[in-house]
C-alpha cells in the first residue's frame, strides 16, 4: 500500500511516500524535507506563528514534489497519514488539515499519527528491527527512553524532568554566544576544548528512576562562564567540551541502567537492540558513549541515518503504513493534540516538553 505522509509539528515542512517493498521491508519512494531553520535563526529559537505561516506557504509544493518524486498521483495512494501531535498547535493544524483535505477529496482513509510514534518506529523503517526493542529519543523537544513492545505498545521508562537534551545544547550555545541551532556549534567548538578544565555535574547519575535532567548542568555552565568572563575562544571551547562530556556521561549512565532492565525483562532475545532517534544522535561524543554502554550490555546499537533521525515525513508515512496494515483508521474529525504522550499510562510530568 502506498502511503503519503505529512509532517509539520515544528519547524520542518515535510512530505514523503512509503510503501511495503519486496521481502516485506518498508520502502521510501520519496522524502522531501524543507527546514525553516533560517526563518527562525534571527530569533534564537522556533517562533510558533512564523512556523505555521511558513508551513502554509511551503506545504502544497512539498506534497506535490513528494508525489512527483515517487511518480505517483493522489489516486494511486492507499491512505494519507499526517502528524497530529505533539507539537506547535498552529503548525500541526496546517499539516493535519492538508492531509484530511487530500484524503477527503480523494476518498482515502486518513491516519492521525503521533510524531513520537514516527520516531519510535524508525529503526523498523531503516533496519527492519523486530519488536521488542529499546529506544532513546533525544531531540530538541524530547528526551525519553521507550520500550517499544509492538505497534501501539510503548512504555515510557524515563523522560526529562526539565530541559530536553537538544534544548540544553541549544541554551548552552546561546549563553556562550554561539548561534542557533546550538548542538552542531557546541560540538564544533568542543573539538578544541579541554573537557576537564571546568568541573561540571553529571545530573541524575546513579539515580534508580530512569529520568533525565539537564537544567542544572546548563546553570553550572552559566556560572562557570560568568566566573571566567570575559571569555576567550579557548574558554568557550573548554566550556563546550565540559558540557558535552557531562551530558554524555549523564546519558550513558541512564541508558546503561535502562539496558540492564531491558536485558532482565527479555533475557531470551536473540538480537537485543537499542535504537536512537532525534537530532542529538548526530553528536559523536554522545554516540560514542551510547556505543560503549551498548557494548557492555551486549546490545546492538542501531543509529539510523541522520536525515531519518531528525524530523521527516518518511517516518510519519511509515508509522501510517504499519497502522494501515493493522487495520487502524482515523476519522476526518480526528483532533490535533499539542500534548500527546505516546504512553497514555505514563504519569504526567512537570516539563514534559512540547
Ligand atoms: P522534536 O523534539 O519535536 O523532534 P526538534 O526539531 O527539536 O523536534 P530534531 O530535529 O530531531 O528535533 O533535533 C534538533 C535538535 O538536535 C536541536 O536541539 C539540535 O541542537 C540538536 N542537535 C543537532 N545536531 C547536534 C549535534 N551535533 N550535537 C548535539 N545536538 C545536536
Ligand atoms: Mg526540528
Ligand atoms: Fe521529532
Amino acid at each position: 500500500p502506498l502511503i503519503l505522509g505529512i509532517e509539520t509539528s515544528c519547524d520542518e515542512t515535510a512530505a514523503a511516500v512509503v510503501t511495503r517493498g519486496p521481502e516485506g521491508r518498508p520502502l521510501i519512494l520519496s522524502n522531501i524535507v524543507f527546514s525553516q531553520v533560517e526563518e527562525h535563526a534571527a530569533f534564537g529559537g522556533v517562533v510558533p506563528e512564523i512556523a505555521a505561516r511558513a508551513h502554509v506557504e511551503a506545504l502544497d509544493g512539498i506534497v506535490r514534489a513528494a508525489l512527483q518524486d515517487a511518480a505517483l498521483a493522489v489516486s494511486d495512494l492507499a491512505a494519507v497519514a499526517a502528524t497530529s501531535g505533539p507539537g506547535l498547535i498552529g503548525a500541526l493544524i496546517v499539516g493535519a488539515m492538508t492531509g484530511k483535505a487530500i484524503a477527503g477529496a480523494a476518498g482515502l482513509p486518513f491516519l492521525a499519527i503521533n510524531h513520537l510514534e514516527g520516531h519510535a518506529l524508525t529503526p523498523r523503517l531503516t533496519d527492519g528491527v523486530a519488536y521488542p526493542y529499546l529506544m532513546l529519543l533525544a531531540s530538541g523537544g524530547h528526551t525519553q527512553i521507550l520500550l517499544v513492545r509492538g505497534l501501539g505498545r510503548y512504555e515510557r521508562w524515563g523522560t526529562t524532568i526539565d530541559d530536553a537534551l537538544g534544548e540544553a545544547f541549544d541554551k548552552t550555545a546561546k549563553l556562550l554566544g554561539l548561534g542557533h541551532p546550538g548542538g552542531p556549534n557546541v560540538e564544533k567548538a568542543a573539538a578544541d576544548g579541554d573537557a576537564r578544565r571546568f568541573p561540571l555535574p553529571r545530573p541524575m547519575r546513579g539515580e534508580k528512576r530512569l529520568d533525565f535532567s539537564f537544567s542544572g548542568l546548563k546553570t553550572a555552565v552559566r556560572q562557570a562562564a560568568e566566573a571566567a568572563a570575559p571569555l576567550a575562544p579557548q574558554d568557550v571551547a573548554d566550556l563546550c567540551a565540559g558540557f558535552q562530556a557531562a551530558a554524555a556521561d549523564s546519558v550513558a549512565d541512564r541508558v546503561a541502567r535502562a539496558l540492564a532492565r531491558f536485558r532482565a525483562e527479555f533475557p531470551d532475545l536473540e538480537a537485543p537492540v537499542l535504537a536512537v532517534a532525534g537530532g542529538v544522535a548526530a553528536n559523536r561524543t554522545i554516540r560514542a558513549a551510547l556505543e560503549a554502554a551498548s557494548r557492555t550490555a551486549g546490545v546492538a546499537l542501531v543509529a539510523p541515518p541522520l536525515a531519518l533521525c531528525t524530523d521527516n515525513a518518511a517516518m510519519i508515512a511509515h508509522a501510517g503504513l504499519e497502522r494501515f496494515e493493522a487495520g487502524l483508521r482515523d476519522g476526518l474529525d480526528a483532533p490535533v493534540r499539542p500534548r500527546w504522550p505516546l504512553d497514555e499510562t505514563a504519569p504526567p510530568l512537570v516539563g514534559f516538553g512540547r
